[in-house]
């Protein structure tokens, strides 16, 4: 276990320790376009929450949009001005 955390990392941030999830999407910028990607596997900190990619998935999700690929379906975001 101690092996499988060494390899998996630490947290850039705050040097938690991080566990692989599968995130239900993920976000990417792309230039000036935003692309949503299901199920994406990332390392998450425990203690601040952040999320990390193997460079095998940042690789994948980067020649993924390289291809221009045709989405899945869109989604809408409401945009909202803030206020403080
Ligand atoms: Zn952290």
């Amino acid at each position: 276990m101690e092996q499988l955390e060494q390899q998996l990392g630490q947290c850039s941030y705050c040097g938690g320790s991080l566990h692989p999830k599968i995130l239900s999407y993920y976000d990417q910028i792309w230039g000036d376009e935003t692309y949503r990607f299901e199920n994406v596997p990332a390392l998450v900190c425990a203690a601040c929450g952040e999320i990390f990619f193997t460079a095998e998935v940042d690789q994948a999700m980067d020649r993924a949009l390289q291809g221009h690929p045709e989405p899945k379906r869109f989604v809408q975001v409401p945009v909202v001005e803030l206020s403080v």
